[in-house]
């Protein structure tokens, strides 16, 4: 072992016995080195693709994204089948969404998530039937929502009292527009209401708080400063004490809205969870909730929606769950809090993104300048950390520095034999901060022109990216086993930069 791994490094990255090796925690079957040690993409070797598409650029696997999307719909179908109960499956657009993985996520069978009109936009595109589609966000705008209901969409996720109004609003104004063309006044509008369930996943751990200081969702606490803009004759309309909570006012204002179709709740408690207990706590408090509304209105309502958040492996730190595991223990949940309430199970939906679209893509970026830099290690000795430069960096992949992500890396070109070297690889923009690989073990005779792989890079990537210092944004290039490797995404050019600048 080289004397490096006694550097300062965090205590999950390890000395890697066969740096050649692909951490299936990490690397779905869709990567695979050949005989000669390169990484192959769905069967295509990394250099083919470098040659034809040049780097960086964003690989995104067809086979990976189809299979996880497919194991997603039918684990969840499968597990709540047992209790006869219905599922959707949203994908969640906002992981990675682009025309042609929305129409895959439309052939596998999944419904779509978008978060603005863009996204919704896409999803149109891909060909989605705007009934599978829903609308997510805290702050629609007048446009989106227009568009919601005029092309008929699946759900709307109302975050807000005012919301409702606002939807109530376009609804009158579409309806009245149609009426005076002689056409077909649109359908009511089908809304979620999206709760705050009061637990909070971290990665590793749920919390429960009673109160979320957050932007997103409404309250099931006793919120007296969220209804103190009511009067009390108000507050008696609704039937709501001024103690109740943010939620119910919501619920009641929301049944009695007639161009509005209240389907039921949403809640999302969070990203890139290992744990299974936030997700149970939340159904639970959800059902509850819905329980005490069928129970007001004289009625089940129909939906609840879960939300997405499952963790996937980014470094040999993470510890996803699998797919069965995690939709198991969901149906369990839900079906025993249902019979504990005496209710039936409402239509269950789920919306994934990253843990379908994460694994799916790798970012591959080469090899520039290379510099050692002393540093002092945690018993102020001094040694060498080596710096990789690559040719993206944060424009391509903000989640180090908005989250402190951690990735991994690889050398994609050629097998990384021989001795390993602590390194930290970075990108070429003007920020200190601007960090691809925090820590990684790479071959000591890494040079200039290698390729390296960052896998998991599917989700979070491309959506989050920039033209910091105006670099163009990098292609998308998807690979399949039984076909050749094409762009989905094109690289921007510089002209496509320069043409929205007036002189
Ligand atoms: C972000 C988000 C998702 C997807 O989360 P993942 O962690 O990518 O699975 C699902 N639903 C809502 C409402 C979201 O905001």
């Amino acid at each position: 072992m080289s004397d490096s791994a006694a550097l300062y490094k965090p205590e999950w990255l390890s000395y890697p016995e066969d740096p050649a090796a692909l951490n299936p925690v990490i690397w779905t079957p869709s990567f695979a080195r050949n005989t000669e040690g390169e990484l192959c993409v769905d069967g295509t070797p990394v250099s083919e693709l470098v040659a034809e598409f040049d780097t960086p650029a964003y690989v995104f696997s067809e086979d990976t994204f189809r299979s996880r999307a497919r194991a997603y719909r039918t684990a969840f179908e499968q597990a709540f089948a047992h209790h006869n109960a219905q599922v959707s499956v949203y994908y969640a657009g906002k992981s990675f969404l682009c025309t042609a993985v929305a129409r895959w996520a439309r052939e596998e069978g999944l419904c779509l998530d978008t978060a603005s009109g863009g996204e919704l936009a896409i999803g149109i595109r891909g060909g989605f039937d705007p009934a599978n589609i829903a609308l997510h966000g805290n702050n629609k705008s007048v446009a989106e929502l227009r568009r919601a209901i005029d092309a008929g969409l699946g759900r709307v996720v109302a975050d807000s009292v005012d919301e409702l109004r606002l939807i109530e609003r376009v609804y009158a104004q579409v309806a009245s527009e149609r009426a005076q063309a002689g056409r077909e006044l649109p359908a009511p509008v089908p809304v979620l209401l999206r709760i705050t369930p009061g637990v909070h996943a971290s990665t590793h751990e749920a919390i429960a708080t009673a109160h979320e200081d957050q932007k997103f969702g409404m309250s099931l606490q006793p919120d007296t400063a969220a209804l103190a803009g009511l009067s009390s004759q108000e507050l008696e309309y609704w039937g709501v004490a001024p103690s109740d909570s943010y939620a119910l006012l919501a619920a009641s204002i929301a049944e009695a809205i007639d161009s509005i179709e209240l389907r039921g709740i949403h809640c999302h408690i969070g990203s890139q969870i290992f744990d299974a207990a936030g997700f149970e706590q939340a159904a639970a408090t959800a059902l509850q909730f819905m329980h005490q509304l069928n129970e007001r209105f004289g009625r089940q309502l129909p939906e609840l929606d879960l939300g997405g958040g499952y963790g996937i492996g980014y470094t040999e730190a993470d510890t996803p769950r699998d797919i069965a595991e995690v939709t198991g223990s969901i149906a369990n949940t839900v079906a025993a809090v249902c019979a504990e309430l005496s209710m039936d199970i409402p239509h269950m939906s789920f919306e994934p993104g990253r843990s379908i679209s994460g694994p799916s893509g790798i970012t591959l970026y080469t090899v520039g300048t290379i510099k050692n830099v002393s540093i002092e290690d945690e018993h102020g000795d001094i040694r060498v950390r080596r710096y990789v430069s690559v040719d993206g960096g944060m424009s391509d992949n903000a989640r180090p520095v908005l989250y402190d992500a951690d990735y991994s890396v690889t050398v994609a070109n050629r097998a990384p034999a021989g001795e390993q070297v602590l390194s930290r690889v970075v990108g070429k923009h003007c920020e200190s901060g601007d960090i691809v690989v925090r820590y990684a073990y790479l071959p000591a005779d890494l040079a200039a022109g290698d390729v390296l792989a960052v896998p998991a890079t599917g989700a979070y990537c491309y959506v989050l990216g920039s033209n910091y210092n105006f670099l163009t944004r990098p292609p998308v290039v998807a690979t399949a086993e039984h076909a050749d490797p094409r762009v989905i995404v094109r690289r921007q050019s510089e002209g496509e930069m320069l043409a929205l600048m007036v002189d």
